[in-house]
């Protein structure tokens, strides 16, 4: 797929940008191993990756899943399909967030459903801030 080399970096940069926050707790750590990585970690040091996935927070944790499942999904050749209805997410949309998951239509109804339930108010958030912030920091 074309493209995707680059892409990987960014996302790949995302990750150790969202990671290095934690670099300061992270030499007290203890070494956890459980995680199941791909072959795309090629250029982070894994070790560190697995004591910094306890220290990071639930909304962190989500975005580095995301970010995970965008690189997977590059794997699999799937990147850019939104995963509720199987559209395109967009080039202009990627850019701005490279992990998205949903098109634009499907995030907004997402967040609107998520809105009006407080039963999900948590996973609200996680999304919210996952698409908020980075609409902010990353679109350099
Ligand atoms: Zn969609």
């Amino acid at each position: 797929m074309k493209g995707t080399v680059l892409l990987k970096k960014q996302l790949l940069k995302m990750r150790e940008e969202l990671l290095e926050g934690m670099d300061a707790s992270i030499k007290t750590a203890r070494s956890t191993p459980e995680r199941d990585v791909g072959d795309f970690y090629d250029d982070v040091d894994i070790e560190k990756d697995r004591q910094m996935m306890h220290m990071l927070t639930e909304r962190e944790q989500a975005k580095l899943k995301s970010i995970d499942d965008a690189l997977e999904k590059i794997e699999d050749e799937t990147y850019g399909a939104c995963e509720e209805c199987g559209e395109d997410i967009g080039k202009k949309r990627l850019k701005v967030i490279p992990f998205a998951r949903y098109c634009i239509r499907c995030q907004s109804e997402l967040e609107k459903r998520l809105a009006s339930n407080r039963e999900s108010a948590e996973e609200n958030l996680i999304y919210k801030s996952v698409s908020l912030n980075d609409i902010e920091s990353s679109d350099e």
